[in-house]
């Protein structure tokens, strides 16, 4: 069997100790490619450094709901940059979190129209993290019918 993890932080300072054991248990059960998903610009530049040493970790950038607020041009053009690199695989994680509210709402939508913005720009598929407003996402999604992903955590019906 063939599995592809499309869905983890790998480049958290939790797994500075141990990350070569975790990956090598991952290899032993079949799993070939962890995406290592970027919730910030430093978690998504991270991402990006360890695939130059670990191949089976294919980065997605993306800048995460609860940190919209930290949204700059500087910080659209770096994931612009990274977006641009034949490594990085989606935009992500992104969305809406209107659970913890951490991002003002408006802010949290605009964050989130430009990176979809910049998915569609560079032909990435999306990784959504989405609570608490589906049918808010869903409003905006409709306005980029073209674009391709995997909603992350979904919990609605
Ligand atoms: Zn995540």
């Amino acid at each position: 069997m063939r599995l592809i993890d499309t869905h983890a932080h790998l480049q958290g300072a939790e797994f500075n100790r141990d990350l070569e054991p975790v990956l090598a248990r991952a290899v032993k059960a079949g799993v070939q490619l962890i995406i290592n998903v970027g919730y910030d610009l430093n978690s998504s530049k991270r991402a990006i450094q360890l695939y130059r040493k670990y191949s089976m970790l294919p980065p997605a950038v993306g800048i995460h709901p609860h940190d919209a607020k930290a949204w700059s041009d500087e910080v659209e053009s770096s994931l612009r940059r990274w977006a641009g690199s034949p490594h990085v695989v989606a935009i992500g994680e992104i969305g809406l979190d209107f659970y913890k509210d951490y991002s003002p709402r408006a802010q949290q939508l605009q964050v989130l129209e430009k990176q979809l913005q910049i998915a569609l720009d560079y032909r990435l598929p999306v990784i959504l993290h989405v609570r608490n407003a589906y049918m808010d996402i869903l409003n905006v999604l409709k306005n980029f019918p073209s674009l391709r992903g995997v909603m992350h955590a979904f919990s609605n019906t």
